[in-house]
């Protein structure tokens, strides 16, 4: 673990970054107050700081204020030194922000067992962060094909609708549907079902630029985005994604079948922003890819879908 030293005095940095050297934490030494707040306020910062309290440029209660501001994460831990004792400064220092601190001249034994209680609560810490991130990352994902799910791909449509919008670019967008996929469910099974909608998954997903995305949008129904797309290029793209579903069959459960999917094509036209309205558009494109027999691209545009439905 990384571990700052802040002391304007050679003796006590020497002593300290000796002691800790020795208690195997990766250690860096600042002299003077302002290092200290450079090195902690940096990219990637040390996990814990020992401040001193009296040093040039910022003190170590100034130190450990700044870095409070910051609310950055994950959390820094940082251990007041002091030669002060008394009751009003212990107050202070803590009311700056201090988790802990130690006084000086410090005791090597007293000193190892607090940086072990700070280290625990940086684990700590560190665990929830990781939990939360798991968390953020499973209610953003469908677990069954491990795309976005409807939420998260809805979001970035959303997003990148706004970012072209402003960058007066178009966005390609495409709804699919699986062709007669309750014959698969009704032949093979429900579980034979589930693996041919993961495979649709990884074919489409192999299949894009890497800032397009593909996600989950209903039970056999995928949305995909393509960001600085026309109307042509999202239709050749949606061609190339409905040839190579439909190109090799896929082996479920020792059964060959071939599956087929039908795709509805529109792109933004910089009027609207709302990205439910390009879905629907999209998904009266795929109603018409349906009835012209399946297994092939339509597209509409919202113009055209708004003359449709006068
Ligand atoms: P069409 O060509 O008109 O799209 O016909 P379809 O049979 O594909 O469409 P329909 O909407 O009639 O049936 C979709 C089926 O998808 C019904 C539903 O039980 C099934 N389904 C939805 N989600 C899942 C899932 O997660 N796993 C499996 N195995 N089946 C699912
Ligand atoms: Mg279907
Ligand atoms: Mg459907």
């Amino acid at each position: 673990m990384k571990i700052l030293i802040a002391d304007d005095s050679a003796t006590s940095r020497v002593l300290l970054r000796a002691a800790l050297l020795r208690w195997g934490y990766d250690v860096l030494v600042a002299d003077d107050g302002t290092r200290a707040w450079e090195i902690l306020a940096a990219p990637d910062p040390p996990a814990m700081a020992i401040l001193d309290w009296v040093m040039p440029g910022l003190t170590g209660p100034e130190v450990c204020r700044n870095v409070r501001a910051t609310h950055r994460e994950p959390y820094t831990y940082i251990l007041l030194l002091t030669s002060k004792n008394t009751k009003t400064e212990t107050i202070e220092g803590l009311e700056a922000g201090a988790d802990d601190y130690v006084v000086k001249p410090f005791d090597e034994q007293e000193l190892k067992v607090r940086l072990r209680a700070g280290q625990r609560i940086i684990d700590l810490q560190m665990d929830l962060l990781r939990a939360r991130e798991e968390l953020r990352e499973r209610a953003n994902k469908d677990l069954l094909t491990m795309l976005p799910n409807r939420p998260a791909i809805s979001a970035a449509l959303e997003m990148e609708l706004a970012r072209c919008h402003r960058d007066k670019r178009t966005v390609g967008v495409i709804l699919l549907d699986i062709d007669h996929f309750k014959r698969i469910n009704d032949t093979y099974g429900h579980f034979a079902g589930d693996a041919v909608l993961r495979e649709t998954a990884s074919r489409l997903r192999g299949n894009m630029r890497p800032y397009d995305q593909v996600g989950r949008y209903g039970g056999e129904e995928f949305l995909v985005v393509l960001p600085n797309c026309d109307l042509e290029q999202a239709k050749i793209q949606a061609e190339r994604m409905r040839n190579m579903l439909q190109a090799t069959t896929m082996r479920v459960d020792g059964a060959e079948m071939r599956v087929s999917a039908s795709f509805g094509v529109t792109v933004s036209d910089g009027s609207e922003r709302n990205s439910e309205v390009f879905v629907r558009v999209a998904d009266e494109a795929l109603y018409k890819a349906k009835a012209a027999g399946r297994n092939c691209v339509t597209t509409l545009t919202v113009q055209e879908s708004r003359h449709r439905n006068v």
